[in-house]
């Protein structure tokens, strides 16, 4: 078996390490000799996602945002097609922040693509600091670290999971919801990177990206998550202490 990832902007999109989610997604499909072709996707380059099975968007500053939003604007048809298709996506802070209708920062306003119902706009302060969150996607609680200006409202769509008690803001530091859900696509502000500390995320973009393109019927060979679980756990330990980084 064998999936395809492309990895948009990579040079400019990757706060926090966020480029380690296509890391993780490599090895976790190696150790099951499942193979895997990364393409990135580059300022200028032509999109077509025909044979994509993943799509990773990471996080980036304002700065950085503004730079690949005309680029992200000039695929958002393939980018809607996909999505509604099915295709599995999984988007970072920022990444996240642009696959909605805009980002409003003071009065300038960011246009996303819109293939998901939600808005951004860039509040008081920063939201900072480590963040658990419950998910109906896992049984593992989620762990990461945060850092955004902006904050996100959700129109029609479901949120990826419930900031826990244990701490962090999520997308609003209001309503206590995380990041999105929506079809194949996540869109979370978690930073770490997300994957390699919460393994069963990643096993769950690589099943469904495998499902879409073999059928349910495929072998999908449990790891030893040891290594993983105690980073997650150690994440948590930290919440609980109260530490913020
Ligand atoms: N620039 C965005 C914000 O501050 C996203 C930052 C990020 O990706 N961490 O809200």
């Amino acid at each position: 078996m064998e999936l395809c990832i492309a990895h948009l902007f990579p040079e400019l999109l990757n706060l926090y390490g966020d480029g380690g989610n296509i890391i993780c997604m490599q090895k976790r499909c190696e150790w099951r000799d499942i193979s895997v072709q990364v393409n990135p996707v580059h300022c200028g380059d032509k999109v077509d996602f025909t044979h994509t099975d993943i799509i990773f968007v990471g996080g980036g500053t304002d700065r950085e945002q503004k730079i690949v939003c005309g680029e992200l604007l000039a695929a958002k048809q393939q980018l809607r097609d996909y999505v509604e298709a099915g295709g599995v996506l999984l988007a970072v802070c920022g990444g996240y922040q642009l696959l909605g209708h805009n980002y409003l920062l003071g009065n300038e306003l960011v246009e996303g693509v819109g293939v998901i119902d939600l808005k951004t706009e860039r509040g008081e302060g920063r939201l900072i600091g480590n963040v658990m969150i419950e998910s109906a996607i896992c049984e593992m609680p989620i762990v990461g670290y945060e850092n955004h200006g902006g904050r996100t409202y959700l129109g029609d769509c479901e949120p990826l999971g419930k900031v826990t008690s244990a701490g962090g803001y999520g997308n609003n530091g209001q309503d206590g919801y995380e990041g999105v859900h929506y079809k194949n696509v996540i869109g979370t502000y978690l930073h770490g990177p997300l994957l390699p500390k919460n393994p069963q995320v990643c096993d769950y973009l690589l099943k469904t990206a495998l499902s879409r393109r073999y059928g349910s019927d495929f072998a999908f060979p449990e790891l030893d998550d040891t290594v993983e679980n105690e980073a997650n756990l150690y994440m948590q330990e930290r919440l609980r202490d109260n530490v913020v980084n």
